[in-house]
């Protein structure tokens, strides 16, 4: 059996309840301790509380923790769907890095499954983001699948080339990646080592299998390290294949035996079908056909109970093979037979799984589409919003600003002076354009706006915090000066006559000339009283001949 897990990385350790990085840390924690049940347990709790939590990131580790777990309990649909779900939550983040790791993931899962051009599609898509991403580590896992995916569809020479091209490939990452290739090199070489000695490649057998020997020493040493009992059993039930091909049959069926032990307890139910299989193949090996027959009963009727096809039809052709070397010629077609059977009923189940995995895409691709459809329509939502607001803005500017001057208008004049008034004493003056009327006629509106803009600034430009300067109508401003005696203000009107009156604006319009007139009253009894004495004196102001400052 092959080992192919990926880590996610960056997962804690604690574990209070209801917590989303809690749950994932126990997931995490169970699948390096290879208790795959209680692992996926914590993984799918992770993923529905994530999800709950509108927490897209840690809904997509949850459900590739999920994935590989349920993977190794043989929910091999299951594992895919969870998967794919990963996958396209991670390309929505842009987590391409991730992508890669959740597509080389569900390859084997695929590849269990029979599908093995769907898990080589997706091994070539995760090469891709790999390549450019630059990364070793994820293209170690990709060539480490790939290889595994070719041992399956019965290319062990292609698979070797590839795992050994990924075992190359380990240095600087951690015992994990070493562990998975280091044991996939010996399940190769289990199959290999037999295939070349068929073909009467015995030299060639020989150097893979010491090879092999090597290799699984290695990763048996790692896996009793890591404490991960799902790791030691396939190492073990590995290795002991790999002594049976090496004439060492006592020790071959004592390693297996372990791994069959391993394997139950954890409730590694396809490991532990294997196992049995593997004892009955060393049985063979020996020639002790009678044994071997019965175990390979006991695989059987496991497999059957478990629903494991792929070896049930594997323990039926071997079943077939052996009856055959004892003589027994009907039981060999009963089996044969069987195996056939198995073998198109295989391919339709591959067929059915593909028909069952287009519906689950369809359906993902719908949510995907709904997922952006959502996401479009808060877009434009937000989008409107802001365009509310500005209008909102500008139309509360309209409320209270001057169109053409951008100065406060006579609303916000009517708001502001009491505040002003109530903070200290306040004189108020109308400023009126003189014979402005003649500027419109003579030079046109344009001008006119303009005169009364530059107007505007030179006002604003005198003011002083707690001052106000406002369009109160047509050309005519209101100047408010806060903390001032009469002369002062007085005074300050008469400078922003002769500014005024001295201002270049010649250069606005040849011939052009303006001044105003102003009207200054002390506040002392209300803001009305107040502006209806400074717009008497500033009629007075026109009245006395213009661009001059009446403050009574
Ligand atoms: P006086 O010195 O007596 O104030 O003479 P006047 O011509 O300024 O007074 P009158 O009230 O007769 O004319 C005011 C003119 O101001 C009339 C109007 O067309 C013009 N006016 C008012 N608002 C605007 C504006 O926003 N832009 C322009 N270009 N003209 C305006
Ligand atoms: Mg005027
Ligand atoms: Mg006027």
């Amino acid at each position: 059996m092959s080992e192919t897990s990926l880590a996610p990385a960056g997962i804690g350790r604690e574990w209070p309840a209801s917590d989303i990085a809690a749950l994932l840390a126990a997931a995490e924690k169970h699948r390096l301790a290879g208790d795959y049940r209680a692992g996926s347990v914590a993984a799918r709790e992770a993923a529905a509380h994530a999800e709950a939590a509108g927490d897209r990131a840690a809904g997509a580790a949850a459900l590739r923790l999920l994935a590989a777990q349920l993977m190794r309990l043989g929910a091999l649909e299951e594992a895919v769907v969870a998967g794919r779900e990963a996958a396209a939550v991670l390309e929505a983040l842009g987590d391409d890095g991730g992508v890669c790791q959740v597509l080389t993931e569900g390859s084997l899962a695929l590849n269990d499954l029979g599908m093995h051009e769907e898990a080589l599609a997706a091994l070539a898509d995760a090469r891709d983001i790999a390549q450019r991403l630059g990364d070793r580590g994820l293209l170690y896992w990709v060539h480490n699948r790939t290889g595994c995916v070719h041992g399956t569809m019965g290319n062990r020479e292609l698979s070797a080339a590839f795992l050994t091209k990924a075992l190359t490939m380990t240095d600087g990452l951690d015992s994990d990646a070493r562990f998975c290739i280091l044991n996939n090199l010996g399940d190769n070489a289990v199959y290999e080592v037999a295939r070349l000695r068929e073909v009467g490649r015995a030299e060639d057998a020989e150097r893979a299998l010491s090879e092999a020997l090597g290799y699984i020493t290695e990763a048996l040493g790692l896996a009793r390290g890591s404490g991960n009992p799902f790791r030691e059993a396939i190492a073990l039930d590995n290795y002991g294949m790999l002594l049976g091909l090496a004439g060492d049959f006592e020790s071959a069926e004592g390693l297996i035996e372990q791994a069959r032990t391993i394997a139950e307890r954890q409730g590694y139910d396809s490991l532990e079908s294997s196992t049995w299989e593997h004892r009955a193949r060393i049985r063979l090996m020996r020639g002790d056909y009678r044994a071997a027959i019965k175990k390979l009963h006991v695989a059987l009727d496991r497999g059957l109970a478990i629903g494991e096809k792929p070896s049930v039809m594997e323990i039926h052709r071997q079943l077939s093979s052996a009856y055959e070397k004892v003589g027994d010629a009907a039981s060999a077609l009963a089996h044969y037979r069987l195996f056939h059977d198995l073998e198109r009923e295989a391919r339709n189940d591959v067929a059915a799984v593909r028909a069952r995995m287009a519906v689950h895409s369809f359906e993902l691709d719908n949510a995907r589409l709904d997922a952006d459809t959502a996401r479009m329509e808060t877009e434009q939502h937000r989008l409107r919003a802001a365009e509310l607001e500005a209008d909102n803005l500008s139309w509360q500017r309209q409320a209270t600003e001057d169109a053409l001057t951008g100065l406060p208008n006579r609303r916000f004049a009517d708001l502001r002076l009491p505040q002003l008034i109530a903070a200290g004493p306040v004189c108020v003056a109308l400023a009126d354009v003189d014979l402005f009327k003649g500027v419109n006629d003579r030079y046109g509106h344009p001008v006119g706006d303009e005169v009364l803009r530059r107007i505007a600034v030179l006002l604003r430009d005198d003011v002083r915090e707690g001052d106000l300067v406002a369009r109160f109508g047509g050309e005519e401003f209101l100047i408010a000066l806060s903390a001032i005696g009469t002369d002062d203000a007085w005074a300050r009107c008469e400078a922003l006559r002769a500014e005024i009156a001295a201002y270049p604006w010649a250069q606005v319009q040849d011939g052009l000339s303006v001044t105003i007139s102003l009207g200054l009253a002390a506040v002392d009894a209300g803001v009305d009283a107040a502006l209806a004495v400074a717009d008497e004196r500033l009629y007075e102001a026109k009245r006395s001949g213009r661009n001059r400052v009446v403050a009574g």
